[in-house]
């Protein structure tokens, strides 16, 4: 059997050993044609059935919401950071923003090279150690949408709950928990995510959107930024991420057999209270800094009071095959990202390494 690591990567991430081993099986000849799906035109039936396939995978994920579009773009979540202020920050609007962590910092800064913008809420002061009060989130009267970040991957904290914000568009970046649990995408106008956590490998760039804000963007923006551009070409103006959105597919699908995003939560807040419990049972030796009801289920944060003590549990967690559990580089301590593709007997083992570690070196 293949020896796979104890994978808490923070993305790209694990991927499930199915999944890879289709995409294996796959590679040389797919479905009959002689050739890899890398090799042929995005332009020809079988690749747009793999594309239009996964579109509706997705939709159907989520509860096949009316109105929606998906689309598959390239540049990151990162791209979308500026392209969201370039196509709906049209003048005497304000883009709107709730700043949780590094991600949603970032996605501020690049609407303000567009626009007026707005912070309704931020917990920097808290060190974003925690998601705001729903009701302390201030949406201005002319404000273009709102954006926030549903689940902050470097410091680990996840809204258990949206807010309502009326006719403004709620726009969410969703690239560290899309479909690790089960929510109802209706009241959001857009959601995105890279696909490299929770929905497969880098390179493309997922777009769930309501269709009238898509549709038509401003004319002074260039072609490959513009919604409508990949809205109108069902992201095929140019050469789409073809490999990648061909493992999204793969991914949907696992993701179905696993009884859809409903299972999947279950299964994901487990392997979360696995890690956690572990951290509130050491009596201090794991501190977890993050508000016990900011929590994310996917970026599991921890501590150790001492340096020479984490750069041992890294030390000995390499030894043992872990492999990605080292903290952001901007907050230190340690991340175990728990992404849906990671096992529930991968957290289990993690579990049990941090509690004999704890009872070696307490
Ligand atoms: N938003 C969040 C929440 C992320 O975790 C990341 C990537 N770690 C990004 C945005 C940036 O994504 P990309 O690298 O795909 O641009």
């Amino acid at each position: 059997m293949t020896k796979r690591a104890y994978n808490f990567n923070a993305g790209p991430a694990a991927l499930p050993l199915e999944v890879l081993e289709r995409a294996q099986a796959e590679i040389v000849d797919f479905r009959g044609t002689g050739m890899s799906i890398m090799e042929m035109s995005h332009r020809g039936k079988v690749y747009e059935e793999v594309h239009n396939e996964a579109q509706s995978r997705l939709l159907s994920l989520m509860g096949n919401p009316k109105g929606y579009k998906v689309l598959f773009l390239q540049g990151g979540a990162s791209t979308q950071f500026s392209m969201i202020p370039m196509n709906f920050l049209t003048e005497g609007k304000t883009g709107s923003y709730v700043i949780t962590g590094s991600w949603g910092a970032k996605s501020i800064k690049e609407a303000k090279l567009f626009g007026e913008t707005h912070v309704a809420a931020s917990t920097e002061n808290d060190k974003f150690m925690s998601v705001p009060d729903l009701k302390s989130i201030e949406v201005p009267e002319n404000a273009a949408y709102l954006h926030l970040t549903s689940n902050e991957t470097i410091e680990g904290n996840q809204f258990q709950q949206y807010p309502s914000t009326g006719n403004v568009p709620l726009i969410v970046d969703m690239s560290s928990d899309i479909l690790s649990r089960n929510i109802d995408i209706t009241p959001f106008g857009m959601i995105y995510a890279g696909a490299q956590k929770n929905l497969g490998p880098s390179g493309v760039t997922v777009i769930i959107a309501r269709e009238e804000l898509i549709a038509e963007s401003p004319k002074n923006i260039p072609t490959m930024l513009r919604y409508d551009t990949h809205y109108s070409n069902n992201s095929l103006y140019n050469t789409p991420p073809s490999y990648s959105v061909y493992l999204v597919n793969e991914m949907l699908k696992w993701i179905e057999e696993q009884g859809g995003t409903a299972e999947l939560e279950k299964v994901n807040r487990k392997k979360a209270a696995l890690i956690y419990d572990t951290i509130d049972r050491s009596e201090g030796f794991f501190q977890g800094p993050v508000h016990p009801d900011s929590r994310s289920i996917m970026n599991v944060t921890f501590k150790i009071g001492s340096e020479e003590l984490e750069k041992q549990f890294i030390k000995e967690a390499e030894q043992e095959g872990f492999v990605g559990l080292k903290g952001h580089r901007s907050v230190g301590g340690f991340r175990a990202s728990i992404y849906n593709a990671v096992p529930y007997e991968n957290c289990k083992v993690l579990a049990e390494f941090m509690t004999h570690f704890k009872q070696k070196h307490a």
